[in-house]
């Protein structure tokens, strides 16, 4: 599926940007200041990209994913990049992640070549890698200063990136993005970004979520310089403001929960951002109270709700202005961007259910995943070819999450049906938590549900039973187990708080009784 609808189409966007100025800075972080080392120009970004692409032809396992590991630095989005001219699909993986979550995707991928540009070192097991190259390995391939030809370019259905989420499973997936859908989501997301020479990006969420996507494909296709926090300057609220008040920043991308913290401190304002004027807000409840809050402090931005899981990309939007902030409740999450249609159909019968009425939403369209990394059968579970309006086949995702469509065609999302939550931003299956914490050998059974405040998730809350009743329930046992957990599942995953129990209530099902423990 050569041409038109491949990714090439985002290749050559970034090589007319780079044409009319190379010299424009692609990436920045918050180290910059002191370090030349933390920013990468257009012109870098293409010249660079190219020879790690040689250097990718060479040595990484053919059909396999690279995984690029670190954080926020410019050679982090030079791999992307390389790899995708390498023909290559790219995995990221960020410092976050514990060692037994790096070493279960390098086992799902199967020895892939690794690319690590952490300081820290490479968390994961070098032996369920092809070889593990570092920044040294990648500084010398760019000084060979070699290049590809556009006939290696990623294309049709090969993915152009591999994104694990939280799995039901208890293990992470991988959802593959074809490179097709990514042109596809480019044209949608390029709208969102306005036309302006001097675009600054806010490049906040790591790179293993998909909300990434949004600057790394739309941002850089229009030009935009990308805007990231080095990890430490996202440890402390102030070296964050100080660090955003010198970015220049005119487009912010994060979760509600990201933006809502910011906003406890009243420093949060127009004076602090004078250039912001399109907020973009993505991957969980976005609140009329803190809508009407940003209304406030950023009177003179556009402010976008939009929605989309990993496995379809971000595929609504809608303006919030006061109005809507006011008047409807809770917020819609927007209207269908045009690649993808949103059904809505009964949970259980299956059947279409009229506009208006609630059920589960479908989206079908040119942005919807291949399916999961060596998973057919998740794959299945999930995913089908519907027929569209001309006939032919249209990739179809379940969500699991439930919502309707009004009137005037908005989509309105109610949470999910199943037990995966959001906390601040970050996609959690319940499950996932609970086969971790079952891995702790003082852990015999464990429940893990979500506490909630003013609608949305505030905390995970773990319920266990202990593997051995002498051991006591106490607070030195909590920590020990949080201590375990911590090496098992990303930190946002350990809950907060432990409650013990003898044993768990069954419902008439003989299931355990989650409502009875909530
Ligand atoms: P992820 O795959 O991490 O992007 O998570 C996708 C899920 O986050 C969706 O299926 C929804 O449950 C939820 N979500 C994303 N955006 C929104 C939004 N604007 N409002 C409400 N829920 C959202």
């Amino acid at each position: 599926m050569k041409g038109e609808m491949s990714v090439s189409r985002f290749l050559d966007r970034l090589k007319d940007v780079t044409a009319v100025n190379s010299e424009k800075l692609a990436f920045f972080n918050s180290r910059c200041g002191g370090d030349a080392d933390e920013r990468l120009t257009y012109g870098e970004l293409s010249r660079w990209s190219d020879a790690l692409a040689a250097y990718l032809v060479d040595t990484a396992p053919a059909g396999k994913p690279v995984v690029i590991y670190g954080h926020k630095s410019p050679l982090m989005l030079v791999g992307f990049i390389a790899a995708a001219k390498a023909g290559l699909t790219y995995a990221p993986v960020d410092i976050a992640y514990p060692a037994d979550r790096v070493n279960d995707i390098l086992t799902q991928i199967d020895h892939p070549l690794v690319i690590s540009l952490a300081d820290e070192g490479f968390a994961g097991d070098e032996s369920l890698a092809a070889s593990v190259v570092g920044a040294e390995a990648v500084q010398t391939a760019i000084a060979a200063g070699r290049s590809v030809g556009r006939e290696r370019w990623i294309d049709g259905d090969t993915p152009f990136y591999l994104l694990f989420t939280s799995g039901s499973t208890g293990r992470p997936k991988g959802v593959q993005m074809p490179s097709r859908c990514v042109d596809a989501f480019m044209d949608y997301f390029t709208g969102l970004f306005p036309v302006r020479e001097d675009g600054v990006s806010f490049n906040r969420v790591p790179y293993t979520f998909d909300v990434s996507l949004f600057d790394i494909i739309a941002g850089l296709a229009r030009g935009y310089t990308l805007f990231a926090l080095e990890s430490e300057d996202e440890q402390s609220m102030r070296a964050a403001f100080d660090a955003l008040a010198v970015s220049g920043l005119t487009t912010w991308i994060s979760t509600p929960s990201f933006i809502e913290m910011c906003l406890a401190d009243p420093a949060f304002n127009e004076e602090l951002l004078p250039r912001l004027d399109n907020i973009i807000l993505c991957g969980e409840v976005f609140r009329n109270a803190t809508a009407l809050k940003l209304i406030e402090r950023f009177p003179a931005a556009r402010i976008l709700n939009t929605y989309g899981p990993t496995e379809t990309q971000a595929v609504t939007d809608i303006v919030v202005d006061e109005a809507l902030a006011t008047e409807v409740n809770p917020l819609p999450v927007g209207y269908l961007g045009g690649a993808v249609a949103a059904i809505v159909r009964d949970p259980e019968t299956g059947a279409v259910l009229p506009q208006g009425e609630v059920g589960e939403i479908y989206l079908a369209g040119d942005t919807v995943s291949a399916g999961y990394w060596a998973r057919p059968d998740l794959t299945e579970a999930v995913f089908s070819e519907i027929e569209g309006e001309d006939g032919a086949p249209v990739r179809c995702y379940k969500t699991g999450d439930k919502g309707y469509l009004d009137g005037e065609g908005r989509l309105f999302c109610l949470g999910r049906l199943d037990f995966q939550v959001k906390l601040n931003g970050f996609r959690v299956e319940l499950a996932d938590v609970e086969q971790a914490l079952v891995r702790v050998p003082v852990v015999g059974e464990a429940v893990v549900l979500a506490a909630e405040r003013d609608g949305k998730v505030s905390h995970l809350v773990a319920h266990v039973r202990l593997a051995d009743p002498a051991v006591p329930g106490d607070f030195a046992t909590s920590r020990s187990i949080k201590a375990a957990l911590k090496e098992l599942v990303p930190e946002y995953m350990v809950p907060k708080k432990i409650v013990y129990h003898d044993e768990f209530a069954l419902n008439v099902n003989g299931k355990i009784d989650r409502k009875a423990l909530a």
